[in-house]
């Protein structure tokens, strides 16, 4: 049986916030999920634990004069194995990069003076993509300090992916910690060089290990940390001793994703070259990493993927108060977000709950086109969202 029975969608947790609305309590609200979906026992009290972490912040967030703001940055050293986000390889377009970020400098500074005209106050800000850390220290430095022109005031959290070990610098890590950033990632995947050769990330174990020093001596307040668990030829050992390293690295964040075959994956098209574990196995490896993370880490969120391994979930977890707020608000879609740079997707909340999504376009070149049209199509959005409020 499916431990997540029929529910279909990414965001089971917003089904459970409904029935909290409506007042209903832990036994009340498991018989209506396992009465209309099946959801196991289990899931439902993860999703449980994870809904009480979030209410604090999404009553907090949900106001209308509020807005978070996302930046994509499209570019990556090389494209990993299994990617299907919005982003080009840096061996290919790195010759828009400088236009790119150009272009992006313009449309944060009308982003701003929109947001600022509507006397909107902005609530976190997130960098992400891609690889922000991608772009050159003075780009980085550049696009923050224009975040910060636009957007004044104090963000309750700033967030600047680093992600992948081998574009992170100490110039890079200099520039977190001079422009107030409050929470970055370095992220391995796995630690197992064999894996992270297999996967296409062209880094080493040891460059993970140089990332986090570099993060952890410029005392960045939150470092998060993703593993992927079902990569190829990986097995539930090998998942619990990934593990074990990174909790040597004591990060705020560790994000427990589970592989999810995406169609515009290079793994999508060449399937039949690599071994996935079993299911069973991949269902022990989530097992055997939160028994070793739960005494210290809470799970915060959760989504799930279409075609998600085991009929799982991605599951956020924190030491008590380093909640990643950007990625509660993202996924409860009760808070505008405002997404700017390539491929990102802005979500407005109309006065009746629905949502209004924008996507910006994934091709860098056509974003290079595009952007004036972007912000008149978001402007409109936002002016009809806030009608009357
Ligand atoms: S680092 Fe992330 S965005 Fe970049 S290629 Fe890998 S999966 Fe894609």
């Amino acid at each position: 049986m499916q431990p997540w029975g029929a529910m279909e969608g990414v965001r089971p947790s917003k089904q459970l916030h409904r029935l909290l609305d409506a007042g209903k309590n832990y036994s009340e609200a498991f018989a209506f999920m396992q009465r209309h979906y099946g959801i196991s026992q289990e899931k439902f009290a993860l999703l449980w634990q994870v809904c009480q972490v979030e209410r604090p912040f999404l009553l907090e967030s949900s106001q209308p004069h509020l807005f978070s703001v996302y930046v994509g940055i499209p570019f990556c050293p090389t494209r990993c194995l299994y990617c299907s986000f919005p982003s080009h390889p840096l061996t290919e377009l790195n010759k828009f990069r400088e236009k790119f970020v150009e272009k992006l400098l313009f449309e944060i500074k009308a982003t701003g003076q929109m947001t600022q005209h509507l006397q909107m106050t902005p609530y976190t800000v997130y960098l992400g993509g891609g690889t922000p850390t991608s772009l050159e220290p003075e780009e980085l430095a550049a696009v923050i300090d224009a975040l910060k022109e636009a957007f004044p005031g104090t963000w309750r959290e700033f967030t600047v992916e680093a992600g992948r070990p081998d574009t992170i610098t100490p110039a890079h890590v200099k520039i977190f910690k001079s422009k107030d950033v409050t929470r970055t990632s370095v992220n391995p995947q796995s630690m197992h060089a064999e894996t992270l050769k297999t996967i296409g990330r062209r880094h080493s174990v040891e460059e993970i290990q140089q990332a986090v020093k570099y993060v952890r001596e410029a005392k960045i307040p939150v470092l998060n940390m993703d593993l992927i668990l079902g990569l190829p030829g990986e097995n539930a050992g090998m998942i619990a001793a990934s593990v074990k390293q990174l909790l040597n690295f004591a990060p705020e964040n560790i994000t427990l994703h589970i592989f999810s075959p995406k169609r515009a994956s290079r793994y999508y098209q060449n399937q039949s070259s690599y071994l996935l574990p079993p299911d069973e196995e991949i269902v022990e490896m989530q097992k055997q990493a939160l028994a070793l993370l739960t005494p210290h880490y809470r799970p915060y969120y959760l989504y799930r993927q279409r075609n998600i391994l085991a009929g799982l979930e991605n599951i956020g977890l924190c030491t008590p108060g380093h909640e990643c707020i950007y990625n509660i608000v993202m996924i409860e879609e009760r808070h505008h977000i405002l997404g700017l740079g390539g491929g990102a997707t802005s979500k407005i909340i109309n006065q009746d709950f629905t949502l209004t999504n924008l996507f910006s376009p994934k091709d860098v070149r056509i974003y290079l086109q595009r952007v004036e049209a972007l912000l008149e199509r978001r402007e409109k959005a936002l002016l009809k969202a806030l009608q009357n409020v």
